[in-house]
């Protein structure tokens, strides 16, 4: 019998068995191919169950942490050489581009966390345009927003602290 019920749909006799199969571990805009893999397939939702019997599901979720790891690496690695090109040290970085985390700054750049997208890009945006870096220095200072302040809610006499 190489048909079962498909517990994600219901269906009757939908999913069928295959083996030695390629399937794609995605992560952003990267995949690796996990080759080999035996399991079932839903002829009508698509949904798979790897194949118990076999190593398919290991596998399949090894290659899935392994390109995690080596996505964050490289993105770790680009974090501190951006970094070290606008000659900003952790403390400054954090205070000038992530506004909060220090330990997970530093966690961004040994590749042990996720970095946030936005900050990333604004990194890579730097790598690219390092002069904006001085714009960024005028923005953090924030006299844009408290002049913005104080002409919007003049009663209450922000001051203008430099
Ligand atoms: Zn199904």
């Amino acid at each position: 019998m190489n048909t079962r019920q498909c517990m994600s749909c219901g269906a009757h006799d939908a999913m069928q068995h295959f083996e030695g199969r390629s399937l794609s571990v995605d992560y952003k805009n990267v995949s690796r191919w996990v080759h080999d893999i035996a399991g079932w397939e839903c002829k009508v939702c698509s949904e798979i169950i790897f194949d118990n019997d076999t190593d398919s599901a290991e596998r399949y979720s090894d290659v899935g942490d392994k390109l995690l790891k080596d996505c964050f690496q490289i993105m770790g690695t680009e974090m501190k050489r951006i970094r070290r090109k606008l000659h900003l040290t952790q403390k400054e970085a954090v205070k000038l581009l992530s506004g909060a985390g220090h330990n997970a700054f530093s966690r961004y750049e040994r590749g042990e966390l996720q970095p946030p997208q936005a900050l990333f890009t604004l990194m890579r945006l730097l790598d690219r345009h390092p002069h904006l870096l001085v714009e960024i220095q005028a923005m953090n200072e924030g006299t844009d927003l408290k002049r913005l302040l104080a002409a919007r809610f003049p009663e209450q006499e922000t001051v203008l602290a430099s």
